[in-house]
């Protein structure tokens, strides 16, 4: 049986994304709004474990909503990897009476949640803050949007310069271990070919159809890779293709980190609006140990267990649709 929940803890945690701002601000003022005390622990669960840990108050999510980043800071901990780094961590919450704690961040984090939520008795919330859209279980991502209209907008700019020179330009998008960046801004941005962890690629085909496109001197092509495709990103198949066609004048863009950064789009402000607000309220309700998704534009609340054990995959229908538009 769960106790009430009276205080609570929120924290942003591995990779930061645009919005989880707006995500802080809603779990802040909901919690507020119902009474509860919320703190912040900074730099996610680095901080429970040292004990950094704020009292929030309304005014202090002022002004944030528009920011990228986290102003309660992120980090990868290692100590949380073990039960001693967790067992701190509780002690810590439990010397403040917060009993209950609210996780924004991607799959890692959620996985940190799952084995802290088996072994102590605060119940956890999960928001999914991640560049990557890689949580199962869920139509949308806090910072997704954000991150894919900015690869959009840079690789607008490059085309127009590939354009110019009729020249061969491979353009790497985040995505370890997810193409949904690629996907998307690949084909919002015409792309001729869209390389993702997902699919496999057959170069030899791609080879052809490029090698072909210079022999008729129409050699514009613009490929967008996921950092994490089959080959090992951008740099990789660059040098695949340049073995292959020596002469033709293949450029390599690596858009990195801009893709994090900047002010969130209005999308990831109102879904972080949103899933702040809901994770408050499913606390309250009781809810515990499950994550806050989006499907439908209905609100679901799925077991953090199964976000960590599924994986996403990307559907039939936009492999189809690439396919046949970017031939
Ligand atoms: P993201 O949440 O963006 O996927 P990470 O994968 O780096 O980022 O995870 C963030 C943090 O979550 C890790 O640094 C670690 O503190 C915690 N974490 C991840 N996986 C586990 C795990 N299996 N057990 C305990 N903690 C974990």
């Amino acid at each position: 049986m769960v106790n009430k929940v009276t205080k609570i803890g929120v924290l942003t945690s591995g990779g930061d994304a645009p919005g989880m701002n707006a995500a802080i601000r809603a779990v802040v003022r909901t919690g507020i709004y119902h009474g509860l005390e919320v703190y912040g622990i900074l730099r996610g669960y680095q901080g429970m474990i040292d004990d950094d840990i704020i009292k929030m108050e309304t005014r202090s999510v002022a002004n944030i909503i528009q920011r990228g980043g986290t102003i309660l800071k992120t980090a990868r901990c290692k100590d949380f990897f073990e039960y001693e780094g967790r067992q701190r961590a509780y002690d810590n919450l439990r010397a403040r009476d917060i009993n209950g704690l609210i996780v924004i961040g991607g799959d890692g984090s959620f996985r940190g949640a799952v084995k802290f939520s088996q072994e102590f008795d605060i119940p956890c919330i999960g928001l999914a803050g991640t560049i990557d859209k890689d949580i199962y279980g869920t139509d949308f991502t806090i910072g997704f949007d954000t991150a894919v209209n900015t690869a959009v907008e840079a690789i607008d700019k490059v085309r127009d310069t590939m354009d110019a020179h009729d020249r061969i330009f491979i353009i790497e998008v985040m995505g370890r271990d997810a193409g949904y960046i690629a996907l998307h801004s690949g084909i919002a941005t015409g792309a001729e070919n869209i390389l993702i962890p997902e699919r496999k690629t057959d170069i030899n085909d791609m080879i052809a159809s490029l090698q072909e496109k210079e022999r008729r001197k129409k050699l514009v092509n613009l490929i967008v890779v996921a950092e994490g495709d089959e080959f090992g990103g951008a740099n990789e198949v660059h040098k695949i293709l340049k073995e292959k066609m020596p002469h033709a004048e293949i450029r390599v863009c690596i858009l990195g980190h801009i893709q994090r950064g900047g002010s969130p789009s209005c999308l990831d402000r109102l879904i972080a609006s949103r899933m702040g607000f809901h994770a408050v309220e499913s606390l309250i309700e009781g809810r515990h140990n499950v994550f806050v998704g989006i499907m439908n534009n209905k609100m679901h609340y799925i077991p953090l267990e199964n976000a960590v054990k599924n994986k996403v995959k990307i559907s039939e229908e936009w492999l189809r649709i690439v396919k046949i538009l970017a031939s």
